[in-house]
């Protein structure tokens, strides 16, 4: 088959490597679709923490069942769409044990530390692999996987009905954390990114938005909260100020969402944290549970055409150099899929 492959930091290139065999509890799929997310462009650069090289990347897929081994076989059938959670979980540490697959002990990632998907074949845990329903179509499933970290962020956050929101980022995660928000009933969502694009199109989307650059940014986002601050606030930018913005802004007992993954330690202040009785929480990829929440959401009409949207452009699979480097550089896009198979 056909794969995308990281050689060395800097070298991808496709290459024709043997077909990933299947084991029992395992799956194979013919990928339609992968997406391009800011881990696989982290893993081109060689600043993933615990990649080695050469390695397949791609964890956003959607494609058709050919093949599943074991216990689970009765439950599909060759030709089905499916999309796979990339999470590889022991299934006995204490984390699977409460269904936090994500937090495992022995966390391995499809994509990272075992055969990715920009590939014409990726190999799955059956257990992790969900049916795409009919009303789905291949491109919008393909978002299933950045959806699913925006429903477990929401489902952690504690969001009610009639809450307001805080998100600081708006690339593809914190768009997608905003559409889960006003999914789950939040009253305002107000978006703070540098990007003149991504403020327009978050604008176009009816979500608040603020330029965290200008001279009066504290005083302008606590007239937008209403003076009282967030009910809940996102922090997807990874950079001090962000969180720092985060605990300020967030009302007395509210929540501060710790999402982005950071360079270095960011030191908190927590005599705000303290006093105003915050919490502050971490939320890493996703359990299996919002997995399929997110599978579940699609069939949501406002959700799917919010989702959509986001969706920039489509490369062919020999341009997936191409694709990367858009991914990375586009000043007008989101979320950048690649064709695999037809
Ligand atoms: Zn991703
Ligand atoms: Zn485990």
């Amino acid at each position: 088959m056909l794969a995308a492959i990281i050689q060395k930091p800097e070298v991808l290139e496709i290459c024709e490597v043997p077909r990933p065999v299947v084991e029992d509890g395992e799956a194979l799929i013919r990928v339609f679709y992968t997406g391009v997310c800011g881990t696989d462009v982290h893993l081109l650069h060689g600043h993933h923490a615990t990649a080695t090289f050469p390695l397949i990347p791609g964890h956003e897929m959607v494609g058709e069942l050919v093949e599943v081994k074991g216990q689970e076989a009765g439950a599909f059938q060759s030709g089905q769409r499916v999309v796979a959670q990339e999470v590889l979980s022991c299934g006995r540490c204490t984390a699977c044990a409460k269904g936090e697959d994500n937090v495992c002990q022995s966390l391995q990632i499809i994509g990272i530390h075992a055969e990715g998907s920009f590939a014409e074949y990726v190999k799955v845990p059956a257990k992790k692999m969900l049916v795409v329903p009919d009303a789905i179509d291949d491109q919008l499933a393909a978002m299933t996987e950045p959806l699913a970290v925006a429903v477990h962020d929401v489902r952690l956050s504690g969001l009610k009905v009639g809450e307001t929101v805080l998100v600081i980022g708006g690339g593809p995660i914190g768009m997608l954390i905003a559409i889960v928000a006003r999914a789950a009933g939040a009253k305002q969502v107000v978006i703070s990114e540098i990007k003149k694009f991504r403020r327009d199109f978050a604008a176009s989307m009816g979500f608040d938005v603020i330029d965290p650059t200008i001279a009066d940014f504290d005083e302008k986002l606590t007239e937008l909260s209403g003076c009282e601050g967030f009910d809940v606030s996102f922090e997807v930018a990874g950079v001090k100020s962000a969180i720092s913005t985060c605990i300020d802004h967030t009302k007395c007992t509210g929540t501060v969402m710790v999402i982005a993954i950071t360079k270095e330690p960011i030191p908190v202040d927590t005599g705000k944290i303290f006093s105003k009785e915050l919490t502050l929480k971490g939320a890493r990829i996703h359990n299996f549970y919002s997995f399929k929440g997110a599978l579940e959401l699609l069939q949501m009409k406002s959700v799917a055409d919010d989702v959509r949207k986001l969706i920039s452009k489509v490369y062919r699979f020999s341009d997936i150099v191409e694709a990367f480097d858009y991914a990375e550089h586009g000043e007008d896009g989101f979320k950048v899929l690649v064709r695999i198979n037809e």
